[in-house]
This record gives structure tokens, C-alpha cells and sequence, in this order.
């Protein structure tokens, strides 16, 4: 296997309590949550540990990221979230192996006891979050109808407030909504003071558009860029930014969405499952089943699945259209299942590209255009 994978995205909860209207997991063209146990057993925990273990010791991996997701996380509830944590830890401790866990939830469940027990098993969270009320209740509600907004922004004040808080917390997700002002997004953030801010575009492809524009995708991350760097805050951070700012600068940066480096993220359902990222599942019923569980499969075994071996390829795998665009080393083509076509095939640039391409240009040209006059020759 070229590239082993560290990175688990582990559904410790298969339900959610929300009913998000651009969710990829319940309400695109996949169904197939619906033959998944609600909740992660111990039996699964235990089979994920040692297929982990014996992973991570044949390719020498020091370390692996356990992300809890679901659904949301938190209807796994407090006694299994602690069990599962115990096992995958004490199990990969024994193969000299660390493990570092964390989980994205929607909030609702947020109290002072699940803050003490994220914080005694190590585990950070995010919350997501859209924005100003008037955003967020537009998409994020529950399943009567009613928004979410009171109850996520009590959660993440509880977070902030709590002493054991800053151990876990530090980073809200908005999926990007193309009708709020940049400006008033910024101003949202400065209003509830998370130090981290990270944006996800609507997963969408060329066979399902997003629900904007392209050039209202390309202006308003635009401006949202412009709106953060010139604020230039310390303390103000949004990684889907600073990472293509650091893969300008030469880094070696580890993201599935953006950079086209070779991918090391693989998803484990609350059956054992083994499927590649979540976001396929925007292209069609079905998509992410291999056919392969761990129970009966090692996860070197993976490395023949022609979709697990498309998406660990990185820039290699890119359509010719990418291959030679000059924005490739920071783009990457985009997300893997955003380049998904009417043809069936994921041989295109991402649905976003007209978007992709001239934020790179722009933050390339931010940054250039800030380095002293002596130095703008070498950014050029
Ligand atoms: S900007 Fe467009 S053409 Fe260039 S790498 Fe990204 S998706 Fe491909």
C-alpha cells in the first residue's frame, strides 16, 4: 500500500438529531445509513483497535488521528464514547502506538458532564455552526422543523466557559452559504470568539450542482479571504486558508480537500464496514460500499479497491485538464467526489474549479504583494 492510512473516521453514532437540508450523509443520493446499526459496539471498537494496531506496526506508523463521527456523535452516548475511547487507546498502547481522538458534532447534546468526559479521555471537539441566526436556521434544523442556532450557540458558549472547555475546544465548521455577506460572517465570528473558524464547501459534483453559482462561490470566498487576512488577527484562524497559504510556502500539507498529496483517510461504519470518505456519498446510492468489513478484511487488503486506490493518489490520479493547470500543486483538483461527472467517472476538474482556481491567484497574489519590495521577485 503507497500510502497507509492514519487518519480514521470512525461512526460511532449512525442517527442524527438534526436534519441538515445539504447533509451528504441523510438527504443526498445515499440511502444506505439506514441499514446501519444506530451505535458503535464494543465489538466493533475492538475489531477497529486491532485492525488499526496491525496497521499502523507493518508501516511503522508512531501514531494515528481517531475521529468519532456520525450522524452525531454524542447520540452514541457518555458510557460508550468513554468504553470506545478506553479500548482503541489501551489496545494501540500495547502495539507502542498513540492515538489521538476527536469528534465534530452538531452541539445539541453539549453539558457540563460531556465537556468532563471529552476532557478526561482526551477527546477535542468541533462544533458546527452556519452563522448569524438567520443563516444557520435557514439549513441546520431539527427534524419538527425548528432551528438550531439557541441550542449550538449555548453550546459553544458552555464550551468556551467551562473550565475544562479550552482542553477539548477550539474550532467551529460552517458550510459555506454563498447568500451571507462575507463581512457579517466575519463579524459572526468575532461575536462568538472561537479561535478557529474552518469552511466547507456543499458537496456537490458536476451530475449534482451546488446550490449556487460558481462565480458566487469564487466572489465570496474571495471576499471572506480578503475580509480575514486583512484583519490579521492572531488569534483568528481558518485552516482551509492557511493551508493552501502553507502548501505556497513549500509545506507538506495532509488534507483530502485541497493539495492533492496522497490520501490517508479511511471511514469505518458502525458494522465495521470500511468505506472510503464520506463526501462520495454526494455522487450516488451506494458509492462508498467495497464490500469489505473488519471483520474479515485487513486494511492492506484495500489497496487493490479501485476507488480507495483512486482517491490515495492524489494529483497523480488528476484528469489532463488538471495535470496541467498552473494552480495544481495548491488545488489538487479539488475534493475527489466534487470531480465526480455525468459520465460516471471522476476524470474532471472539481465542480468548483471556477471558484478554485482564482482563489489560489488571489491569495497567491495577497501574498506577494505584502512581502517587502526586495523579496517580490522570488514570489513571482
Ligand atoms: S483549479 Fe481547476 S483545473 Fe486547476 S487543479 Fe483545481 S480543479 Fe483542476
Amino acid at each position: 500500500m503507497s500510502t497507509p492510512f492514519s487518519t480514521f473516521v470512525v461512526k460511532v453514532a449512525s442517527r442524527c438529531n438534526l436534519n441538515c437540508d445539504y447533509c451528504y450523509m441523510y438527504n443526498l443520493e445515499d440511502r444506505t445509513y439506514r441499514n446501519q446499526p444506530a451505535v458503535l459496539t464494543d465489538e466493533v471498537a475492538r475489531n477497529a483497535a486491532g485492525r488499526i494496531a496491525a496497521h499502523a506496526v507493518a508501516h511503522d506508523l508512531g501514531a494515528v488521528h481517531f475521529i468519532m463521527h456520525g450522524g452525531e456523535p454524542l447520540l452514541a452516548g457518555k458510557r460508550r464514547i468513554a468504553r470506545i475511547a478506553t479500548i482503541v487507546r489501551e489496545l494501540l498502547a500495547l502495539h507502542h502506538v498513540q492515538v489521538r481522538f476527536s469528534m465534530q458534532s452538531n452541539g445539541m447534546l453539549i453539558d457540563d458532564e460531556w465537556i468532563e468526559l471529552l476532557a478526561d479521555h482526551a477527546i477535542r471537539i468541533g462544533v458546527s455552526v452556519d452563522g448569524p441566526r438567520e443563516v444557520h436556521d435557514q439549513h441546520r434544523l431539527d427534524h419538527f422543523g425548528n432551528g438550531s442556532f439557541d441550542r449550538v450557540i449555548g453550546a459553544i458558549e458552555r464550551l468556551k466557559s467551562h473550565p475544562r472547555g479550552p482542553e477539548i475546544f477550539s474550532n467551529v465548521l460552517a458550510v459555506v452559504d454563498t447568500d451571507i455577506d462575507p463581512e457579517a460572517l466575519l463579524e459572526f465570528w468575532d461575536e462568538i470568539d472561537v479561535v478557529g473558524f474552518d469552511l466547507s464547501l456543499p458537496h456537490a459534483n458536476h451530475l449534482h450542482p451546488p446550490p449556487a453559482p460558481i462565480e458566487a462561490y469564487r466572489d465570496w470566498l474571495i471576499a471572506f479571504f480578503d475580509g480575514w487576512f486583512d484583519r490579521n488577527k492572531a488569534n483568528r484562524h481558518v485552516r482551509y486558508f492557511e493551508n493552501m497559504m502553507r502548501m505556497m510556502f513549500g509545506c507538506q500539507i495532509s488534507t483530502d480537500n485541497i493539495g492533492g498529496k496522497p490520501v490517508d483517510v479511511l471511514v469505518i461504519e458502525t458494522d465495521g464496514s470500511l468505506e472510503p470518505t464520506d463526501a462520495f456519498k454526494c455522487c450516488f446510492d451506494g458509492v462508498t460500499k467495497l464490500g469489505a468489513n473488519l471483520a474479515t478484511t485487513a486494511l492492506d487488503e484495500l489497496a487493490d479497491n479501485p476507488l480507495i486506490e483512486a482517491f490515495q493518489k492524489g494529483s497523480a490520479g488528476l484528469c489532463k485538464t488538471c495535470q496541467s493547470c498552473e494552480a495544481r500543486d495548491i488545488c489538487g483538483g479539488g475534493y475527489m467526489p466534487h470531480r465526480f461527472g455525468t459520465d460516471g467517472s471522476f476524470d474532471h476538474p472539481s465542480v468548483y474549479c471556477g471558484a478554485l482556481k482564482p482563489l489560489v491567484h488571489h491569495i497567491h497574489g495577497r501574498i506577494k504583494d505584502s512581502l517587502p519590495a526586495q523579496m517580490q521577485g522570488i514570489a513571482a
